[in-house]
């Protein structure tokens, strides 16, 4: 049952009501009456849901009641903040005309027309915006023909900045895109849309067909001939930007916001990572569970622009040497140029965010406040070229920093203007005047004086009538509808209504009675209002025309003053990349072009920033070498002992490095990666109700599929989700298909013991195992990772740890002896598939004297001994061993 009946036989205003509701039925209808937006029917019940808004009623409708819920027009960005980051979208219905304007031509309702859709990607009111993070619109596209194969065309842009890239890419590698973008919104055609790779996307995708004349629209709307001007696009780029540009069009009411021209290619020459190596590795933000993420440990930016730039080449590090030589160049000089930095930094606190606030200059949804924002954050670069141009000299200032430096301060910069033109004290909203200072326009400023001057008149008037009516305590006061009136007290008020006073421009025309006083006007008193008024409104016209003038110097001054904050944000990046590492213990990497990988000391800021804030034991240093000849170490070592930290760490330093920042370690040369792929942490996290282990399959095959000689692999306990016979002989295949085949860098970590046996028989595999020691009968772990593989399984001594109680831990002791005394002399790597006569588990315990091993010891079927075998202390948690116990304990 629909819950938004019929129109039929609805009021004049209820009837705009159904029309925009029938215009925009994905969205809430936010309907204009006076100082609320009102919603009904549906739209009000989720209001209320979502908003904590009380639902009441409003006339009946067929009938019926008609659920109501309004916010105040002043208070609407708040709502519409709380409704757009639950991904609903707006429709903004205005009042178009006054009520008064209605009357007069007779109209039965104020005309009302939907100006405007509130989209999470269409916003650029700050308020409605994250500062640190970009607000992608991504568009897609299915390429033509041409395209060959399975290929798609994605536009991505932020309204709020007006930047824009594209590009074409296998549909294979949408789900890397979405999880670089991370999109706000993505607009799709159906095919596209019901795909696997946007529905985890929910209410974020809507569907939209590319208009038909893709290229010319997309051309038109950057006033060139072609988009060619631009680079070369394929088509499904093409559509999938003029995709974009309808979808931005249609949300605000048929005009376009300024947008920078596209940058083809935007994800070529970049470091290939998919979801999954993004979730394991939390670059932009915390998985389930987790805090801290990457970026937050290393932002040091000091705008929300440079967060804005941080977190993009955290997400999309660079693939080829010569640029991400030239960032670490840039850091390398702001480190060693520590007065530069201060300088720089000293500019950048407390910058504006220009970009956004040129976004909505351009929308012309704009506050004072944005005009400040242009002013000082162009004087903010300006005093960031004084920093640099301090530089000048010996050691030379690297390119990206001369290239910055060149577009701080823009040919036709309207700063001077806008200096001149703004006043000290800005008001909050442009209606309420004042935003031009005195100075700036002489004929602002004559206007103001006669509005002054009519003002000071009526305080004259003031005198002159408390003398010739003879009250000394009449008062002129303002009304909102009546205009100026003098007030008098009752007794004085009723003398003057007896009295006949001779007619004149100062006799008193009764105009109000109240309890205690009475209002009169007289024609002199008139006369001034209508001339203050009048003063008023010109002045007030007057100032939105300047105001309209400094508006159009700023968009003409736009690709100018875009370039500048673009400039402001790459340098607060570097600056901050420079005042990280200028904490001590980061280094630059030495980047080859040859797969090489060697890291001394390394660490994993992360876990190391969340030790140091709760005081907790010092972050242990590694090293790792996966340098040629040792391209695959094999990881063994207890839970806990540091093996995710170990195999994150390394795949943090390619993200960095590659970002172009320093790495946090003493030294590091890493060889140029193409393709991260990390693997780490429990896949229950990310199953979301699929089965665990088919998700580590799905995972693992993506692996397989696309890592090569030049990727850089993390795997952490392949297998691990089936059972242990089975793990033990994928984990094996998956690490002999990296070694011979797919030859890629490689970290792998294990439980699997009887894999570094593998170390025998593959020449570039190097056992590494994490330390542990015992310390008074406890496990101590060190965090610290040795050549070798781990010499025994820890998980008795976890066990104790957790309060196994000791005649268990002791009989498992007994146990474990025994097992190992039969796996003994069998060589898992002899016989056609000797691994899987190893015994260890019930099943090959009870297939082994089927072999006809006689001289094993004969296993009693005891239902207690099983149920010990069964267990695998290694991979369980400190809770699941004690109810282990419980177990063990019910079947005594
Ligand atoms: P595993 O993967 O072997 O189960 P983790 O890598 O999750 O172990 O590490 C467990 C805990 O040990 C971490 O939460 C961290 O507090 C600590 N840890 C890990 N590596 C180090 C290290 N190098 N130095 C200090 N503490 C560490």
């Amino acid at each position: 049952s629909t819950l938004i009946p019929d129109a039929a036989g609805a009021t004049p205003a209820m009837a705009q009501w159904f029309a925009a509701k029938a215009a925009h039925p994905d969205a809430l209808v936010f309907f204009r009456m006076g100082d609320f937006f009102e919603m009904f029917f549906a739209d009000a019940t989720t209001a209320g849901e979502v908003l904590g808004l009380a639902v009441s009623h409003r006339g009946e409708h067929g009938g019926r009641p008609v659920p109501m819920a309004g916010v105040p027009v002043h208070a609407m960005e708040a709502y519409l903040a709380r409704l757009i980051r639950r991904g609903y979208r707006v429709a903004i219905c205005e009042q178009m005309e006054t009520p008064e304007a209605a009357k007069a031509r007779k109209a039965p309702a104020v005309r009302r027309e939907v100006v405007r859709i509130v989209t999470p990607a269409t916003v650029t009111e700050e308020a409605l915006l994250e500062g640190a993070r970009p607000s992608w619109l991504l568009a897609l596209a299915p390429e033509g023909l041409g395209g060959g194969g399975e290929r798609v065309g994605a536009a991505w842009l932020d309204v709020s900045t007006g930047h824009v890239c594209t590009e074409s890419l296998p549909a294979a590698e949408l789900g890397a895109l979405l999880a670089r973008l991370d999109p706000a919104e993505v607009v799709a055609p159906e095919s596209l849309a019901a795909g696997d790779a946007l529905t985890p996307l929910g209410g974020a995708v809507r569907e939209a067909v590319p208009p038909r004349d893709g290229a010319r629209l997309a051309a038109e709307a950057w006033g060139v001939a072609s988009l060619a001007a631009f680079g070369s696009f394929t088509e499904g780029e093409t559509a999938a930007l003029a995709l974009a540009l309808d979808y931005v069009r249609g949300a605000s009411g048929g005009t376009l916001p300024r947008l920078a021209p596209p940058e083809p290619r935007g994800g070529e020459g970049t470091l290939r990572m998919d979801a999954a190596t993004r979730r394991s590795l939390e670059i932009l933000k915390a998985e389930r569970g987790g805090k801290d993420c990457l970026l937050g440990a290393v932002d040091r930016t000091l705008t929300a622009a440079g967060a804005r730039e941080l977190a993009a080449r955290l997400a999309a590090p660079l693939a080829e040497a010569a640029p991400i030589a030239a960032r670490h160049d840039a850091v390398a000089f702001l480190l060693a140029a520590t007065a530069v930095r201060a300088g720089l930094r000293e500019a950048l606190r407390g910058a504006p965010d220009t970009a956004r606030a040129l976004g909505r200059l351009s929308v012309e949804r704009f506050f004072p406040r944005d005009l400040a924002a242009l002013r000082d954050g162009l004087l903010r670069a300006e005093a960031m070229r004084e920093a640099l141009d301090g530089a000048a000299g010996v050691p030379p200032v690297p390119p990206l920093l001369r290239e910055a430096a060149g577009a701080l301060v823009p040919e036709a910069s309207p700063r001077a203007e806008l200096s001149r033109a703004l006043a000290a004290e800005l008001p909050a909203r442009l209606e309420d005047g004042g935003v031009v200072g005195p100075g700036y326009d002489g004929e602002l400023d004559a206007l103001r004086r006669l509005r002054d001057d009519a003002r000071g008149a009526i305080l004259a008037l003031q005198m002159d009538l408390a003398q010739a009516w003879g009250v000394a305590s009449l008062k002129i006061r303002h009304h909102q509808q009546l205009g100026f009136l003098a007030e008098v007290p009752a007794a004085a008020g009723e003398a003057l209504l007896r009295q006949k006073p001779a007619p004149g421009p100062m006799a008193p025309v009764h105009r109000q009675s109240m309890a205690n006083a009475h209002r009169f006007t007289c024609g002199a008193l008139t006369d001034l209002d209508r001339k203050l008024s009048q003063a008023r409104d010109e002045a007030a016209r007057r100032e939105a025309a300047v105001v309209r003038h400094l508006r159009k110097l700023c968009l003409d001054a736009a690709p100018g003053i875009a370039a500048a904050a673009r400039a402001v944000a790459e340098l607060d990046v570097h600056a901050a990349s420079a005042e990280l590492a200028a904490g001590g213990g980061w280094c630059r990497p030495d980047m080859p072009e040859r797969p090489d990988f060697c890291v001394t000391q390394g660490r994993h800021p992360v876990v190391e920033a969340a030790l140091r804030r709760n005081r907790g034991p010092a972050f242990v240093p590694n090293d790792a070498d996966l340098s040629p000849g040792r391209r695959l170490c094999l990881l063994t070592g207890p839970n806990m002992a540091g093996k995710s930290t170990y195999l994150r760490q390394n795949a943090l330093m390619v993200v960095l490095a590659q970002a172009g920042l320093y790495v946090p370690a003493e030294s590091a040369r890493i060889g140029l990666v193409d393709r991260l792929f990390s693997r780490v942490g429990t896949a229950d996290d990310i199953a979301g109700g699929r089965s665990t282990f088919m998700v580590e399959m799905t995972e693992t095959a993506a692996v397989l599929n696309a890592a090569g000689p030049r990727s850089f692999v993390v795997l952490d306990e392949v297998g691990r989700g089936t059972a242990t016979w089975d793990g033990l002989a994928i984990a094996w295949a998956v690490l002999e298909a990296l070694h011979d085949r797919l030859r890629s860098r490689t970290l792998f970590a294990t439980h699997f013991h009887e894999l570094t046996a593998l170390a025998g028989k593959l020449p570039e595999l190097a056992p590494a195992a994490m330390k542990v020691r015992e310390h008074r009968g406890q496990v101590v772990f060190q965090h610290l990772v040795g050549p070798g593989a781990s010499e025994r399984s820890w998980g008795l001594h976890v066990a104790r740890l957790a309060g196994v109680p000791r005649e268990v831990v002791a009989r498992a002791e007994t146990v474990l002896a025994s097992l190992e005394e039969r796996a003994r002399g069998l060589d898992p790597l002899s016989g056609e598939l000797p691994l899987f006569a190893a015994p260890g588990r019930e099943e090959r315990a009870r297939a082994a004297p089927a072999r006809g091993e006689g001289a094993q010891p004969a296993v009693a079927p005891d239902p207690l001994r099983a149920a010990l075998e069964a267990l695998d202390p290694d991979a369980m948690a400190p809770r699941e061993a004690l109810e282990a116990l419980y177990r063990l304990k019910s079947i005594l």
